[in-house]
């Protein structure tokens, strides 16, 4: 579980979180939902570590991992504009992470063809990222991030760039990773349609406060 409690961000006089608390339960695919500016960005940038809060405090799992940076966090993280590594091939930039840490060969292997197939790019081991579509591309953003076995899977706005249909065409990749995987995942997001969809818990946020937080059917009504 990821717990946040009593976060606060201030930048100048503006506030973007204010006394922000919340439980992500472990396993789950829990969505923040809200209008631009409310603050999403921030409390994911918060609990990656990427962003430093003025008061409050995050744990992932066990830990205390306030003031920890991010890469002794245990996170993925995929933003909507991915910087992939342009000369490296799919296969390569799935298998950094774990090249980084010397991994067995056997086990990398292993691990990115698993991934791979997973995110429907099994035949595109050899292409470089500028031969892949879009959504191809954050398919790959996706399988690199799990590829190092992250506790938390992060993910902000990673199909905001893209258009409708693909949209909906990753949220069934990204349900059924999870189903594959169940990391702990949070996604940022401004769209409603996209949180019903695929998330199994949405915490609702404006203006820097959490407004609510449930499953999809208790907070809406389906028609
Ligand atoms: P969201 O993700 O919901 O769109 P953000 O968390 O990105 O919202 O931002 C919340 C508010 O904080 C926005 O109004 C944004 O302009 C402001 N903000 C975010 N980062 C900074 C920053 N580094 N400096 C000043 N203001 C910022
Ligand atoms: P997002 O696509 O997540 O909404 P933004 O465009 O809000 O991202 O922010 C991109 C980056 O710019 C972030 O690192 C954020 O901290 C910073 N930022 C956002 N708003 C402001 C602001 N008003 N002043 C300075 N930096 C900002």
């Amino acid at each position: 579980m990821i717990s946040v409690t009593g976060a606060r961000k201030n930048y100048g006089d503006f506030v973007a979180l204010d006394d922000v608390s919340l439980d992500i339960p472990a396993g789950s695919l829990t969505a923040l939902l809200g209008p631009s500016g409310s603050g999403k960005s921030t409390l994911l940038r918060a609990i990656a570590g990427l962003e430093g809060l003025d008061a409050g405090r995050v744990v992932i799992g066990d830990r205390d991992v306030t003031g920890v940076p991010p890469r002794s966090r245990g996170i993925g993280f995929v933003f909507q504009h991915y910087a992939a590594f342009k000369h490296m091939t799919v296969r390569d930039n799935v298998a950094f992470g774990l090249s980084i840490r010397k991994r067995p060969k056997a086990e990398i292997k292993r691990k990115v063809d698993d991934l791979l197939e997973i995110v429907g790019l099994d035949g595109f081991q050899h292409r470089y990222p500028a031969q892949l579509s879009g959504g191809q591309r954050q398919r790959m953003a996706l399988a690199r991030a799990l590829a190092v076995d992250p506790e938390v899977l992060l993910l902000d706005e990673p199909f905001g760039a893209l258009d409708a249909k693909v949209r909906a065409d990753l949220r069934q990749w990204l349900r059924r990773l999870h189903d594959e995987v169940h990391v702990t995942t949070v996604l940022v997001t401004h769209d409603q349609e996209e949180a019903l969809d695929v998330a199994d818990r949405i915490a609702v946020l404006d203006k820097g406060r959490i407004q609510q937080v449930g499953d999809p059917v208790t907070l809406y009504e389906r028609p």
